[in-house]
């Protein structure tokens, strides 16, 4: 297992079209990025994947898609105008901007600046909201947010959901989308920006019931990053302090995940009591209460929330699949991606253009269309099709050759194992699909 680096990662990401610099031609924008073809195939299977792991496989769990820009007193109920800022520090010799309780320990007690030494300014507090404004006036009345998290939009549907789906607590909402912070120290490739997608899903409780259900969330959320094909050794949980505490919330664990520049958070599941709901009546007047219809008891429901992150949520599993290993005294670059997540699915190749094999090919890869993603190579040696696809994680490829003509049959061959069989091309849709089904990551 080959030790990844951010600059192996972000040039293999270029050059084989899973993530561009933003506005690159014009020498590019400060932590904005754009998914290329590869790029956007992962991103959407992993909204996929979790789409499902949370609606589709809960019989409890709706999803909404609210808007990003919503009424700009949300932002006030919510706590974020007031509270959701970082502590900012400037040097200055050279200007340069950190986040005070980023510093290390030093840099701190010293208050020098760590790339100069210079002296820091006192930490002022900054507001991570971006504010625009809605129509053509630039006035106070018309300022609007873009949501700093996908969150507020559920809770201010919590009544239209409730007595649209007929759902009981306990229940959940999901929902996958934009979200926007103007954050200051933006590195690490796609791992912060100030443009990203998070993958959220507030869950209504009891409020005698919200330790059993955070602990539920806690270990279903981590379970299914094993599920997404993550190594299970590469995450952890780590609980927030009382001075790491968001404001809104009462317990908070983060699942973080070994990144090639260290461990960081993936994913908060945070129990953010009735803190949201509470504000949301003070501010809106609207009785955002819930009604025991069984033992009518009227009460605001606690909130268990999940909030994973899906832009980071794809470095993770990049991170994760790279791999380099010696054979036949060459070095072999494979992206180990679960079969579900991997941008294409099956390589078809003809052993040779000619003699009908070409045709043969495709004709076999027509139906194969119906139900994953393929890619049809013909150019150059078979080894050499085989690692260019093996490098952008393709589990599965094709061989049709001579033989195929006589007996119906192809070569199928594994990214991981590199393990090649016969497989009689009537079968090959069951096959895959078993494969998919029992695939392990090589750990
Ligand atoms: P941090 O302390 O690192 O700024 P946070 O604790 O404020 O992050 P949350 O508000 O809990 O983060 O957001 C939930 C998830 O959204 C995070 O776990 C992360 O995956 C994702 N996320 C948050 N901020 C960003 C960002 N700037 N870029 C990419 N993903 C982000």
């Amino acid at each position: 297992m080959a030790t990844v680096t951010m600059d192996k990662l972000i040039s293999l990401c270029k050059r084989r079209g899973f993530i561009f610099q933003s506005s690159e031609i014009y020498g590019g924008l400060a932590s904005a990025w754009d998914y290329g073809p590869l790029g956007i195939e992962i991103k959407n299977r992993i909204q996929k994947f979790w789409w499902k792991a949370m609606t589709q496989l809960n019989d409890n769990i709706v999803g909404i898609d609210a808007a990003i820009m919503m009424h700009p007193r949300v932002w006030e109920a919510s706590g974020h105008v007031e509270n959701f800022t970082d502590p900012l520090v400037d040097c200055k010799e050279c200007k340069l901007r950190f986040r005070a309780d980023l510093l290390d320990e030093k840099s701190l007690s010293e208050h020098k600046c760590p790339e100069c030494g210079g002296e820091l300014t006192d930490p002022r507090n900054f507001n991570l909201m971006f504010k625009t404004h809605l129509g053509p006036v630039e006035e106070g009345g018309s300022v609007v947010y873009l949501r700093p998290e996908t969150a507020q939009g559920i809770y201010v549907n919590f009544k239209n959901v409730l007595q649209t789906s007929r759902l009981k607590i306990p229940f959940g909402i999901a929902q996958v989308g934009k979200a926007f912070r103007n954050e200051i120290t933006t590195k690490n490739f796609i791992f912060r920006t100030c443009e990203f997608e998070q993958m959220e899903m507030q869950y209504f409780v009891h409020p005698s019931e919200d330790e059993e259900w955070f602990s539920h969330w806690m270990e279903t959320r981590f379970q299914y990053y094993s599920d997404l094909g993550i190594r299970k050794t590469k995450l952890r949980f780590k609980e927030h302090g009382p001075d790491e505490l968001a404001h809104y919330a009462k317990k908070a664990f983060d699942i973080e995940y070994e990144f090639p520049f260290g461990w960081k958070e993936l994913e908060g599941i945070h129990n953010r009591t009735d803190y949201d709901l509470t504000k949301h009546m003070e501010f809106s007047g609207k009785d955002l209460k819930y009604l025991d219809e069984g033992t009518k008891e009227k009460y605001t429901p606690f909130i268990i929330e999940t909030s994973a992150g899906l832009t980071r949520s794809v470095l993770v599993v990049l991170s994760d699949a790279y791999d380099e290993e010696e054979v036949d005294g060459d070095t072999r670059t494979v992206l180990r991606f679960h079969p579900l997540i991997a941008p294409i699915t099956i390589g078809v190749f003809p052993l040779v253009k000619k003699d009908g094999l070409a045709e043969l090919a495709k004709e076999i890869e027509k139906p194969l269309r119906e139900n994953f993603t393929t890619f049809y190579d013909q150019g150059g040696a078979i080894g050499r099709r085989y690692r260019r696809l093996d490098e952008i994680g393709t589990p599965f490829c094709l061989t049709i050759d001579y033989q195929t003509k006589e007996d119906n049959t192809v070569t199928l061959r594994y990214r991981d194992s590199m393990k090649q069989e016969r497989v009689k091309v009537s079968e090959l849709i069951q096959k895959i699909n078993e494969e998919i089904k029992s695939y392990r990551r090589v750990e």
